[in-house]
């Protein structure tokens, strides 16, 4: 059993997809409701609502969601995301792998 990324439509599980990095939610106010806007689920909303960030510590983000900014070092991923960094890149969303890279399209 794994833990699934937040994002809705997202696949990845962090048992099943060694290669990716999640991460907790933040526990700053602003920066957790851009994350949890983001997963598009109301149910996450409502929780935000009523028991603020603290109410969601156990939910993780899957690094797909993040663009090249957003982390510590780029090419290692689970050393973490710098302060504020919000997620970017919905679900599997004009994106393909090359290699070990992932190339974006954005338009
Ligand atoms: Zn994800």
């Amino acid at each position: 059993m794994g833990r699934k990324c937040a994002v809705n439509d997202c696949i990845n599980n962090n048992s099943k997809h060694i290669s990716k990095s999640f991460y907790g939610f933040p526990r700053d106010s602003e920066t957790c409701l851009a994350w949890v806007k983001f997963c598009g689920t109301k149910e996450l909303e409502l929780v935000f609502f009523s028991q603020g960030p603290e109410g969601l510590q156990k939910l993780k983000m899957c690094s797909d969601h993040f663009g090249p900014e957003s982390f510590r070092n780029f090419h290692l991923k689970d050393k973490g995301l710098v302060n504020g960094a919000k997620p970017v890149f919905p679900a599997h969303r004009f994106k393909e792998t090359v290699g070990e890279y992932v190339i974006y399209h954005l338009d």
